[in-house]
């Protein structure tokens, strides 16, 4: 069955994008740890990171630099964190986190955002990739 990101690159439900190219897609992760946590996501549906391929896997890490240097550029944060877990949607994806605190990155601390946050911020993101 296909990944809840799949049906997002496949357009089939939404998401609030924020970047894309022909292998990959960014979006705002829907319950995050921090205001403008972000997913980098290979449209190739893989479960696990260290199963892509030498070649998806820098591809990955190389579109995942971008949006992180655009976030970075656009959310006042101390520094941008990665983390990539996949224990709740088995498609790869990596965690982009604006992070002032440790707490940022344990995935206990949540902020809320509204539907206008989100976009504002999706648009942001996207204007700097
Ligand atoms: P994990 O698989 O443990 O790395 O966690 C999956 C992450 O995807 C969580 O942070 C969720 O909030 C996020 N997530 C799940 N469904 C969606 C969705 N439809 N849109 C955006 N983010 C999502």
């Amino acid at each position: 069955m296909a990944s809840i990101f799949t049906k997002i690159i496949n357009g089939e439900i939404p998401c609030y994008k924020v970047a894309e190219d022909d292998k990959h897609i960014a979006f705002l992760d829907i319950n995050p740890n921090a205001k403008g946590h972000t997913l980098c996501v290979p449209k190739e549906e893989e479960n696990k990171v260290f199963d892509l391929n030498k070649e998806a896997y820098s591809d990955l890490m190389d579109f995942s630099r971008k949006v992180a240097i655009a976030l970075e550029q656009t959310v006042p944060c101390k520094r941008v964190g990665m983390s990539v877990i996949g224990l709740e949607v088995p498609h790869v994806h990596v965690h982009l986190i604006p992070l002032n605190d440790m707490r940022d990155m344990t995935f206990q601390h949540k902020v809320s955002l509204n539907e206008k946050e989100f976009v504002e911020l999706a648009d942001a993101i996207g204007a700097k990739v």
